[in-house]
């Protein structure tokens, strides 16, 4: 039965008690919980089929490559290297704290809340629990009510195979959430939009409790003069249509050559039918919208500029066919806003520093894409373009790399993980000084005088 929001305050005190008794703590229990959810998600893969095409139509192979795949991988690369992750870091201590040793020794926040998006509700509610597991903290999760099989799904699921002492599942919307919010963590790693993201840290200044936010944006993807065409349109087509566009670091918009437009387009047809068939919004491989609102919304965007493929929709399956606009203002609604489906606006530029330039009017994105066959360009871009995440010649497969820290910057989020990364941000890094008692080197002391002066010069 869901946790109501007049039980939060007793949850807390569970949670807290489990904490403060040092469950969390111990590596063999972080070991075994992890095991657990390993085994949560094999056992329940027709389960976990079933939540996300109720609720997104989300086709098997993409369950695995954008929900699944990611947290084996990430759970089987922190169990690996959990141990040496909680170890002490041994660190130089210079002259003037001699004898003495340092080291930064990681340990656990305490209590993490982690809200998940309805995108891709499995993979974002329970990427950021391996690193809360990993380093020893207890946790709260909270999924996205949009996406609600897949919530309800979660809500059954883990206290089946997680242990309720130190981890619960909170359902419910904005009014649960609020409430949820009132409540004093240790730390909050959200998912969403920058609107929800401010009310998120507002409310965690309350208790001034650190935040994590994973937000979105506008990633531009930028085709350079000379650019393997066929190449990129292939992969800007995959990375668009996934979840149907309606992914964090999908390509919002691309910048192209005037010259260079026409066959990218013509490219990024054949890639289409190669992959989703003539009837796009019947194909099996495809994802529909989220709900009504999401799907008004951006049929809305296709009013503007003009339709270069596709712009076919159906209100009764939600789904949009993969759709390219050009001719689209930089002031259009379009290009104003992050997209968040399967449209991709195609602008044109005449040069490298004039995408350059055209990305850095706007707020820094999640991620930005360059097609390019010259290393110049791709270090003229990576030096000119802040950004959360860079890929040259591809798109989103950065996320496959565990080592990688994932996170935005400025408007994009605040705050990494995967990985290392992950297990760091959710762990508090202490530092730790040890000194020995002889010899004791005097200098600091007073009395005061101009030969000590000049030693600590
Ligand atoms: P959403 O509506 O599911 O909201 C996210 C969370 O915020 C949910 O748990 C929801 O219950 C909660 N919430 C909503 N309104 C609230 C309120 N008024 N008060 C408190 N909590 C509230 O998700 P969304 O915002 O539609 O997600 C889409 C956005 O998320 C896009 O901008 C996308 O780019 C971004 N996103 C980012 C990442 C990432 O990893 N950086 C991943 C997926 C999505």
């Amino acid at each position: 039965m869901s946790i109501r929001p007049e039980q939060y305050p007793a949850m807390m005190n569970e949670l807290r008690s489990a904490f403060d008794q040092g469950l969390t703590r111990a590596l063999a229990w972080r070991r075994q919980q992890l095991d657990a959810l390993e085994r949560m998600l094999r056992e329940n893969e027709a389960a976990i089929d079933a939540a996300l095409a109720a609720d997104l139509d989300k086709p098997r192979q993409e369950v695995l490559l954008g929900e699944v795949a990611l947290l084996l991988s990430e759970i089987k690369h922190a169990r690996h290297r959990l141990a040496r992750w909680s170890r002490p870091r041994r660190v130089s201590t210079p002259m003037v704290g001699q004898p003495g040793s340092s080291w930064v020794q990681p340990e656990p926040l305490g209590l993490v809340l982690i809200m998940g998006a309805w995108n891709y509700p499995v993979q974002l509610i329970l990427a950021p629990l391996i690193p809360a597991i990993a380093a020893g903290n207890a946790a709260v999760l909270k999924p996205s009510e949009i996406a609600e099989h897949t919530a309800a799904l979660i809500a059954e699921l883990v206290p089946r195979y997680l242990d309720s002492r130190a981890i619960r599942v909170v359902e419910g919307a904005v009014e649960e959430t609020t409430e949820l919010l009132k409540q004093r963590f240790d730390h909050i790693f959200y998912t969403g939009g920058a609107a929800v993201g401010r009310i998120i840290m507002r409310a965690a200044a309350e208790h001034l409790t650190p935040v994590t936010l994973e937000l979105g944006g506008k990633s531009p993807c930028v085709i350079d003069r000379g650019a393997d065409l066929r190449s990129a349109a292939r992969r800007l087509v995959w990375g668009k249509c996934l979840n149907a566009g309606q992914t964090c670091i999908a390509p919002d918009y691309v910048l192209v050559h005037p010259e260079d437009r026409p066959a990218l387009i013509e490219a990024m047809r054949a890639e289409l039918e190669a992959m989703y068939g003539e009837d796009r919004l019947a194909s099996p491989d495809y994802c529909k919208i989220i709900n009504r609102r999401h799907f008004d919304r951006l049929v809305g965007y296709l009013g503007h500029g003009q339709i270069a493929i596709g712009g076919g929709s159906d209100p009764a399956s939600e789904r949009i066919e993969p759709t390219v606009l050009i001719d689209v203002s930089p002031d259009d609604p379009v290009m104003q806003e992050e997209i968040f489906g399967p449209i991709l606006p195609v602008l044109t530029i005449d040069s490298l520093e004039q995408a350059i330039e055209f990305i850095r009017e706007r707020e820094k994105p999640l991620s930005a894409y360059l097609f390019t066959r010259s290393r110049k360009s791709e270090r003229r871009f990576e030096s000119a373009i802040s950004t959360g995440n860079l890929c040259i010649n591809d798109v989103l497969m950065f996320m496959s790399v565990p080592d990688l820290p994932f996170g935005g910057v400025g408007e994009s989020g605040m705050g990494q993980y995967h990985g290392q990364a992950g297990f760091d941000r959710l762990s508090h890094l202490k530092s730790v000084m040890r000194r020995g008692r002889w010899p004791e080197v005097t200098v600091r002391f007073a009395p005061y005088s101009n030969f000590k002066m000049k030693l600590l010069k």
